[in-house]
């Protein structure tokens, strides 16, 4: 598809290409929709095949956020950056800064944070030319590492969907199955453990799954297992694409809650999720904890306050998961069905307010 044509199917705003012979960037900025807020959405560095790749790739993640702040309930919208080049060879302090002037010049309208092949360190350099980073360590004010909080989020998330399925949010003796240990399925873990829940857990890497398996007393599985473990919850936290045709046949859970991003391959699956009665909680919805964590400041005066964040994370997860509930029962329609239904009419409903002229549009928050 052409990129005027794709812009214009799904509505985005600006595309922005961005070249530095200088430090050798080769950068795109993707804004789609800043109907509830200025963009926001991390910054991604790859080795893309060509430039076509990079720039769909950046637009797509850009709509992807517009509806993940959407659903969150976060007065933002949805944009992404993307760097082609490669994360293991190509990074230098030069080239984050010239990123970090780029997205100056926009003057707000886009800020950044970490995604596939940048670090915390990448963002202080950028951080060095441009205010617009959400993603920021402790010592610069950010919120640090989010993983934890996106964890507390995907508990919070599965208490909403263990009342709903089994008639109470205690998940104290329900089974759990546990995909991936990284730094999200981790936290997951032991949280599901304080709260006495009976785990089965895996990840692709052994030594890993040994060590918490010791600490947390969790039975350990093959990966290529996990699905027919015979669990209440399954608990995807690894990689997307996992639930397919061919592994939901073999899901014995009854309620599907996890952090992973894109975890149904297509939609079809989440149709027959539905078909099948089992409950799936939708993904960006689910793992959204990092991202209401990490954006706290920016709607608090600029202050990172650690439990007030908590709190709003635990608040938003559940009258967000719980809404959706709500809609996916009222309409008949799947869960992932509602979450892009509510984020819609969320973006509507800010849309029909601006015809409210206000002195000074307030678009930013620093
Ligand atoms: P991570 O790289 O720290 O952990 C991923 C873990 O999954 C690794 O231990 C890896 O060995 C394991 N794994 C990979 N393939 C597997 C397989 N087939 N079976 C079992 N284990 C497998 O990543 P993370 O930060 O923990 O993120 C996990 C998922 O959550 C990703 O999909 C990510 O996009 C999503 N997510 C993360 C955050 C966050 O705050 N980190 C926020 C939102 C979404």
């Amino acid at each position: 598809m052409k990129i005027f044509e794709y812009m214009n199917k799904y509505d985005y705003e600006n595309v922005f290409i961005c070249n530095d012979n200088a430090t050798g960037l080769k950068a795109v900025i993707a804004i789609h929709d800043t109907t509830l807020g200025p963009a926001a959405g991390g910054c991604r560095m790859w080795k893309y095949e060509n430039e076509i790749d990079a720039i769909f790739d950046a637009m797509k993640l850009a709509r992807a956020m517009t509806y993940k702040y959407a659903a969150a309930g976060r007065e933002l919208g949805g944009g992404k950056l993307v760097i082609i080049g490669d994360p293991k060879k190509d990074k230098s302090e030069a080239l984050f800064r010239a990123v970090g002037r780029f997205i100056e010049r926009l003057g707000g309208i886009y800020s950044t944070g970490t995604d596939v092949g940048t670090d915390l360190n990448d963002m202080v350099n950028i951080y060095k030319e441009t205010r617009y980073v959400i993603t920021l360590p402790r010592s610069y004010g950010g919120a640090g590492d989010i993983s934890p909080a996106t964890a507390f989020g995907v508990v919070e998330a599965m208490q909403i969907g263990a009342r709903k399925v089994f008639g109470s949010e205690n998940l104290n003796g329900l089974k759990v199955a546990v995909q991936g240990l990284g730094k999200v399925g981790s936290e997951v873990v032991k949280l599901l453990s304080k709260k006495g829940a009976k785990l089965v857990i895996c990840d692709i890497d052994a030594e890993r799954a040994q060590k918490i398996a010791k600490e947390y007393e969790a039975k350990i599985v093959d990966p290529e297992k996990i699905y027919e473990e015979e669990v209440d919850i399954f608990s995807p936290n690894a990689l997307g694409g996992i639930l397919n045709s061919k592994t939901i046949q073999r899901l014995k859970a009854k309620l599907i809650c996890g952090g992973a991003n894109n975890q149904l391959e297509s939609e079809a699956v989440g149709d027959e999720l539905h078909k099948r009665g089992i409950l799936y909680l939708p993904d960006y919805v689910v793992n959204s904890g990092g991202t209401v964590y990490d954006t706290y400041r920016l709607f608090h005066n600029n202050i990172h306050n650690h439990d007030f964040a908590i709190e709003e994370v635990e608040t938003l997860i559940r009258q967000n998961i719980t809404r959706i509930l709500e809609i996916s029962e009222n309409e008949s329609i799947p869960t992932y069905l509602a979450a892009d239904k509510y984020a819609e009419e969320r973006i509507r409903g800010a849309a029909k307010t601006k015809t409210i002229r206000l002195p000074q549009e307030r678009r930013w928050y620093w």
